[in-house]
């Protein structure tokens, strides 16, 4: 890949910002990071992770590492006022993107994952308390900069890319309001650690009571994550809200914390937030683009925050790279009319699956009661609340028509373990996950001998389905024989292009 000589300026080093400058990186781009803090952040917000955003990580090649610092929760249970169980949504240990659907971290050891990785590769230049003050142009843009010390600098910047999170400076210089979706609602997040372990299930607690809704979780190690709802911003006085904070807590900790456990707790940290659903109106002015918290906000119920920030990363990363290395600007269109789409519909989704857990009105209680009573009856909604759905990326110019609802057109191609077994003897066996076969660039997966290889590009990896074995995870014959596919043209984003005879054109010279 030629590069430009103008590395791309990422501003923000929150865990997007940080996962972006990996990919580019990955694709022999250079980026200069600039973060304001001069310390990574130490307070935890995401706890959890879904496959697909750990797909994510997988191609900076920390998957491992991740699976370290995580652990697989076995679903959502959701709980009556009286904190008894209703029912369970599991989530499978391994999902069809190659890793447990649902996975439970520590955002700052995620981020400190994150920061060794950047350190260690010499095209990241990562500077912590710079300040991005002001950017000039669309591409190549100017940016300035505050040094640590209130120096001002200039940078030459073949793109920018705003991850710098919801109060993004990026996205008002480009002048593009937030949509709101209407949902807001103040939550207190509670963290706290345990000598000993609470008596709590491995996955999510959803406690269903219009009074009082709440999130409570087991993280990891000897971490614990406790939300629930407050008043109305403005409603109260800083007494009353504090009487309730305590009564809440007190109600929790009776519940989930026997009297001999309490000496052993230490809180953490509590703090209200104010949950917001909301999606920036535009993502892209030539070439500066926003990623993350910077273009979409959504409430936390479905967990999904972070990993849209992955996904906006994974999709945006080879695109620019492309265009760096020549391809036309025009490609990164495709990225705000795929990504705004699947945001939109995951945050519409978190706000539908939070009003029907926690909701209090009429209207929020009979769905509730759907969910509750009816388990399924409410398309992909349990299995999006346990963080098992993502939806199709939006229509763009890089994706085909989707012809047939269960079409993979515009979602990720499942990820199984495989064995390839090649014509070289023994030590032609390779084994590995899928995507490892699949390299960094486009590929072409054909079943029954179609014959793709003597029609793709020289840069278009063909693989034949028929010659892997399945060790784990979906059987990519069965799976294509059962949606009648012979062809599949996957992105380098992991996400299938095309299908059948259009795969083979679009992957034609
Ligand atoms: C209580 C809570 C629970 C959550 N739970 C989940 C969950 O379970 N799963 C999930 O996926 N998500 C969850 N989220 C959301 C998730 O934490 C965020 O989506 C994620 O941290 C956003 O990452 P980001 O890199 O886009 O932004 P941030 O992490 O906010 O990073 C932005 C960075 O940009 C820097 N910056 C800003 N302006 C400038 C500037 N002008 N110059 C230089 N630097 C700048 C900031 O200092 C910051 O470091 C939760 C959030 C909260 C608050």
């Amino acid at each position: 890949m030629t590069s430009s000589p103008e590395p791309v300026v990422v501003v923000g080093a929150g865990p997007v910002g940080l996962v972006t400058a990996g990919l580019l990186a990955r694709r022999g781009v250079a980026s200069v990071v600039l973060e304001r803090h001069r310390e990574p952040y130490v307070l935890p917000r995401a706890v959890h992770l879904d496959g697909e955003a750990v797909r994510v990580l997988q191609a900076l090649g920390l998957a491992e590492a991740f699976g370290r610092i995580s652990r697989a929760a076995p679903g959502m249970r959701l709980l009556d006022a009286a904190q008894e169980v209703l029912v369970d949504f599991p989530t499978g240990a391994r999902g069809a993107d190659g890793f447990a659907e649902a996975n439970l971290f520590h955002q700052p050891d995620l981020e400190a994952l994150l920061r060794d990785h950047v350190a260690g590769s010499p095209l990241i230049d990562l500077r912590s308390g710079w300040e991005v003050v002001a950017l000039h142009g669309r591409g190549p843009v100017v940016v300035e900069a505050r040094d640590p010390d209130g120096r001002d600098h200039e940078f030459r910047a073949a793109a920018v890319l705003g991850c710098d999170g919801t109060d993004s400076f990026v996205r008002r210089h480009i002048g593009a309001p937030l949509r709101d979706l209407h949902f807001e609602e103040r939550w207190q997040v509670v963290d706290l650690r345990s000598r000993v372990p609470l008596p709590l299930w491995g996955g999510v607690h959803q406690l269903c009571d219009p009074a009082r809704p709440a999130t409570l979780m087991h993280v990891t190690g000897d971490r614990y994550r406790w939300e629930f709802r407050l008043g109305a911003l403005g409603q109260q006085t800083a007494e009353q809200e504090s009487a309730e904070t305590s009564a809440a807590l007190h109600h929790l900790l009776a519940r989930w914390v026997p009297p001999q456990l309490r000496p052993g707790v230490e809180f953490i940290r509590s703090a209200a937030y104010i949950f917001r659903a909301r999606v920036a109106s535009r993502w892209r002015d030539g070439r500066i683009l926003l990623l993350g918290d910077a273009a979409h906000q959504t409430p936390p119920f479905i967990g999904q925050g972070l990993g849209a920030g992955l996904r906006d990363a994974a999709n945006v990363s080879w695109k620019l790279a492309a265009v760096l290395g020549g391809a036309d600007d025009a490609l990164l269109d495709s990225y705000e009319a795929e990504r705004r789409a699947h945001v939109t519909t995951t945050t519409r989704g978190a706000v539908l699956i939070g009003w029907a857990l926690t909701g209090g009105q009429d209207r929020a209680a009979a769905v509730r009661r759907v969910v509750t009573t009816g388990l399924g009856r409410v398309p992909g909604l349990p299995q999006l609340a346990a963080g098992a759905a993502s939806p199709r990326l939006g229509r763009s110019r890089l994706l085909a028509r989707a012809n047939r609802p269960g079409d993979p057109v515009g979602r990720t191609c499942p990820q199984p373990q495989v064995r390839l077994d090649g014509s070289g003897g023994t030590a032609d066996v390779r084994i590995g996950q899928l995507d490892s076969l699949l390299g960094d660039g486009w590929a072409l997966l054909t079943r029954g001998g179609t014959g793709g290889a003597g029609l793709t590009r020289a840069n278009v990896r063909h693989l034949e389905v028929e010659a892997l074995s399945t060790i784990a995870g979906p059987d990519l014959r069965t799976w294509m024989r059962r949606r009648a596919l012979r062809a599949m043209l996957v992105r380098p984003d992991r996400i299938v292009a095309a299908v059948n005879g259009t795969a083979l054109r679009l992957a034609a010279p």
